[in-house]
């Protein structure tokens, strides 16, 4: 099987060509971040016209650098949600013109799942069932998979995830935005000291998997603050002893918000091995993945626990076409996808969008455990 992927749920315009032993053959992708750096943040609007200037351009260099024509293609699998529906809808309105053109088999893909199921292109050994802590700008899971499209959510964030805190945390110290923000808070922690600042740990008196990190984001905001911080004055800019107090706080905030992710995550292994005590894997995944310390982290858990770590490379973790398209050569063997008829129109290709779509279901004894 050789399968294109396509992803625009949030500010990436990304494809990849990808076959079914797990080679692939292409990634491409186009990101918004200058014109995020430039507004401050995602605007469904904007985001999506950013999309529509560069969708054909991205599949058509990802089917070049495979060496492929659309023709030779198995099957097309598009992100369907969850994200920005004005977004998604770019890249499943291209999906469905290439199945509509070439009669091609389509697959919609939920983009969390793709996160998680990517690691199953890097690690060969992972079988089902495995955990996943899926870690991004608009999500923050817990999830333990059980087999294909079969998933329990162990944890959620109940209100921003570790992403969106990165991302703030970078935006109100003054750091370069032109790449994302977590990259940017990661590199100047190292400069500081973690013990500076004593941030609190969120959710700790909660015996659940659940996470929160708007309080954090706050005790962030009152801390820059409290050093008179001016995010107006670029970390370029500053002096000495300014960017020492930014780096303090940045390696304070980075320790807490990992933390969490430790403590929880500890938990959510337990639960996990009273389900399934045949799980030998965690997965971590999406964005925050690439960070470096959270890897670190996260690996002084699993090998605690007796578990081992998958985490893909930081390429594939940040979104991606790869994820996209393996999680369709997934999908698409145990024939969940549709055909369209000969010489249609993309309309008549049936797809439709889910910008909510929660993965799995909530673990219900979960609620009595945490009491
Ligand atoms: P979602 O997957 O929830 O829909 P998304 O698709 O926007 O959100 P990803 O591309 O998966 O998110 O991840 C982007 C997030 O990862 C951003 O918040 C970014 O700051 C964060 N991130 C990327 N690299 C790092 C890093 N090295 N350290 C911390 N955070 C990082
Ligand atoms: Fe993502």
């Amino acid at each position: 099987l050789v399968v294109l992927g396509i992803e625009t749920s949030c500010d990436d315009t990304a494809a990849a060509v990808v076959r079914s032993n797990g080679q692939i053959l292409s990634q491409v992708v186009s990101s918004q971040a200058d014109l995020l750096a430039q507004f401050g943040g995602v605007a469904p609007k904007m985001a999506e016209e950013a999309h529509s200037r560069v969708i054909d351009q991205v599949v058509q260099e990802a089917l070049d650098k495979a060496e492929i024509t659309e023709k030779e293609l198995s099957a097309v699998a598009v992100t369907i949600g969850p994200g920005l529906s004005l977004c998604l809808r770019v890249g499943v309105r291209k999906a469905r013109k290439l199945a509509g053109t070439y009669v091609l088999p389509i697959v919609g893909v939920h983009h969390m799942e793709a996160h998680a199921l990517v690691a199953r292109l890097v690690e060969r050994e992972l079988q089902f069932p495995f955990m996943a802590l899926l870690i991004s700008g608009g999500h923050n899971l817990l999830i333990l998979a059980r087999d294909l499209g079969h998933y329990i959510q162990l944890g959620t964030t109940i209100d921003d995830a570790i992403g969106e805190a990165y991302d703030k945390t970078a935006k109100w110290l003054g750091l370069d935005m032109r790449k994302s923000g977590g990259p940017a808070v990661e590199e100047l922690a190292r400069e500081g000291d973690a013990n500076s600042i004593v941030f609190k740990v969120p959710m700790k008196q909660h015996k659940d998997c659940n996470f929160s990190y708007a309080g954090l984001k706050t005790q962030v905001r009152l801390a820059i603050e409290a050093n008179n911080i001016d995010a107006e004055i670029p970390i370029s800019s500053a002096s000495s002893e300014d960017r020492r107090a930014r780096a303090d706080i940045a390696a304070s905030f980075q320790r807490v918000a990992v933390l969490h992710l430790e403590e929880k995550c500890e938990r959510a292994i337990e639960w996990a091995l009273k389900i399934e005590p045949s799980v030998k894997f965690l997965v971590v995944s999406g964005g925050v993945a690439s960070n470096q310390f959270v890897r670190a982290r996260l690996n002084h858990i699993v090998e605690k626990k007796c578990l081992q770590l998958v985490c893909p490379p930081p390429s594939l973790c940040t979104d991606n076409g790869v994820m996209i398209a393996w999680t369709g050569i997934e999908h698409f063997r145990m024939g969940r996808y549709d055909t369209p008829p000969p010489a249609c129109e993309p309309e008549d290709v049936v797809l439709d969008l889910r910008p909510r779509w929660p993965l799995g279901e909530e673990y219900a004894e979960g609620r009595s455990e945490a009491r």
